[in-house]
């Protein structure tokens, strides 16, 4: 199986468009005149989350993929918690079920069976557009292809997910400008993505990922396709952002890549084989710690 982005289609995000747009109107009539809540009844909102929850919760999660006749076993009983600031290497040799996990993370996918709860939303059982909305409020994708927006300017790329939020234009302009800056492309925001360097495309994927302030990044192979150099300053912004408090989950097969998180979970043929916290701002050699889970 191909590496490579499985990005919502269109469609998917003209739904996203209008259920978003259906919640605005529908928060205008609340704040217009509060429903009453019957007395005892909490309501909470399906696409909210919870600040105290961990960002990632997998209980015992499988995936299954059907071949013909044939069973794929892509991921055999996952369990994994990753908490708010966290900086997470998932790495594994191809095939292993990286970007399965991704997908399912990434509410791209459902797992089989086992649970999902992402920032506190069982995810089970949501429709589409109910996880288009997830997604865009709680997740910044950053994908080993860039996947910009051809013939589409920088700012224009990174104001793209505040479009779907609804984000007024003029915030939009100045986030999507504020993000660009805070992965040093403020000179560059005026480019098409055809005259940026595969580096700085990705530094441009990067801002609009950081854009919607989302819950957690969540990166696949983000420095597959670049040099030694532009894969350094990719991986130097995740350690920044990691340094501001940001969840940062990025899936790689190169071990040097995954050393520079501060937390390395090794999966082979499906499953979680080690999960280990790593000092990785200390010099010392043995500053690895089995993680008691
Ligand atoms: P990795 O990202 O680590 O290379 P994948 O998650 O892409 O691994 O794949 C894990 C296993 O699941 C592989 O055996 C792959 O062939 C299989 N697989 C992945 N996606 C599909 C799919 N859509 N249909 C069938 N098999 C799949
Ligand atoms: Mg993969």
């Amino acid at each position: 199986m191909a590496d490579g982005p499985r990005l919502p289609r269109r469609p998917a995000v003209a739904r996203a468009q209008r259920v978003l747009q259906g919640r605005r109107d529908e928060a205008a009539r609340h704040a217009a005149a509060p429903a009453p809540v019957p007395a005892g009844v909490t309501v909470p909102s399906p696409v909210a989350g919870s600040s105290r929850a961990p960002v990632i919760e997998l209980v015992d999660v499988h995936k299954t993929y059907s071949v013909g006749d044939i069973a794929v076993h892509a991921l055999r009983g996952v369990s994994l918690r990753i908490e708010r600031g966290e900086y997470v290497a998932i790495v594994g040799a191809s095939g292993s079920g990286k970007t399965t996990l991704m997908n399912i993370l990434g509410c791209l996918d459902t797992p089989s069976t086992g649970t999902y709860h992402l920032n506190g939303i069982d995810v089970r059982g949501l429709d589409e557009d109910t996880l288009a909305d997830i997604r865009n409020r709680h997740i910044g994708f950053v994908f080993q292809s860039f996947n910009l927006i051809p013939r589409t300017r920088a700012l224009q790329n990174v104001e793209l997910p505040l479009s779907y939020a609804g984000v007024h234009r003029a915030a939009r302009h100045d986030r999507a400008l504020t993000a660009l800056q805070q992965v040093g492309l403020g000179p560059r925001v005026h480019h098409m993505p055809s005259e940026l360097s595969g580096g700085q495309q990705q530094r441009v994927a990067i801002a609009r990922a950081l854009v919607t302030n989302p819950a957690m990044i969540l990166a696949d192979e983000p420095t597959g396709a670049l040099d030694t150099v532009s894969s350094a300053e990719v991986l130097g912004i995740f350690g920044r952002l990691s340094d501001q408090g940001r969840t940062i989950i990025l899936i790689s097969h190169e071990q040097d890549v995954a050393a520079h998180a501060r937390r390395v979970i090794r999966i082979s043929d499906g499953t979680i084989l080690s999960d280990e916290i790593t000092n990785s701002d200390s010099d010392s050699d043995s500053d690895s710690v089995e993680r008691v889970t």
